[in-house]
């Protein structure tokens, strides 16, 4: 395997804490001195006290402000799920997508995201969701909590009631009532675009970089969670990491010898 440019460059600087930093979308100094505590697979090394901006961070996070925390969670997998439709997004993605779908587990903080090219798949997108987590956990969807956007809203209201689940909605316009949902994609899109700005990667990779960025988030200790990562509250071990890279990383792609075009093809 060829260890890729950007990360030769900081190994090179033995500069471990910008290299985390950067493998984990542009994570805080705080959060990075938990990290040992529930993660494997990351060497030890010193947090750097350097505080100048980093340009990820300027250009994807600079609006960032704490929300108030609601102390009162779900204490299973599955009890209480947020939900949310973010977008239209400006651009389509690479595959076409114009919107994301979150659920977010209330006693995990553990997300998972559709991406979704009209409004009207909402619904056949969210029962697959519903039916992943809970084979993946064992546990059984007990209540949903969303607003009241969108009009797949009415075509779930059978499944919620053939299934007993609860539908929690929030008054309109008010998404402070959908507070945890909404945390969730301000956190997710900053990093998305913290780590696609970083890269200087197009906007049509916008798909590409929340699902690295939900993947990130899923396995990185939360102050809120007692500085455990969501995945681990959601389905029982720490995560190892040892195999993350820096996003947009320079890598060479091996091609087998008889896809090339002839002897002299790279
Ligand atoms: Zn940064």
């Amino acid at each position: 395997m060829i260890t890729p440019v950007l990360e030769v460059f900081f190994l090179a600087m033995e500069n471990q804490s910008q290299l985390w930093h950067l493998r984990l979308g542009h994570r805080s100094q705080q959060a990075l001195h938990q990290l040992h505590k529930s993660i494997k697979g990351i060497p030890s090394f010193d947090v750097s006290s350097d505080t100048s901006p980093c340009k990820g961070c300027a250009m994807g996070k600079m609006a960032e402000r704490s929300y108030p925390d609601s102390s009162k969670r779900a204490t299973r997998p599955l009890a209480l799920v947020h939900m949310d439709l973010v977008g239209p997004f400006p651009v389509e993605s690479r595959v076409h997508s114009r919107y994301i779908l979150t659920l977010i587990d209330d006693s995990s903080g553990f997300a998972v995201v559709a991406f979704l090219r009209n409004k009207d798949d909402a619904a056949v997108r969210f029962l697959d969701m519903v039916r992943w987590c809970e084979t993946f956990t064992g546990s059984t969807l007990t209540s949903v909590r969303s607003d009241r956007r969108g009009e797949f809203m009415g075509h779930l209201q059978m499944f919620f009631s053939s299934r007993g689940v609860t539908h929690q909605t929030s008054a309109p316009h008010v998404p402070q009532q959908n507070g945890c949902a909404e945390r969730f994609n301000r956190t997710m899109l900053e990093k998305a675009k913290a780590i696609m700005h970083h890269a200087c990667m197009p906007r049509i990779f916008w798909q590409d970089a929340a699902e690295v960025a939900v993947h990130l988030y899923n396995h990185q200790p939360m102050r809120r969670h007692t500085w455990k990562t969501p995945i681990e509250i959601f389905n029982g071990d720490p995560p190892d990491i040892s195999y993350f890279k820096v996003f947009g990383t320079h890598a060479y792609v091996y091609i087998q010898p008889e896809q090339r075009d002839d002897k002299l093809a790279p």
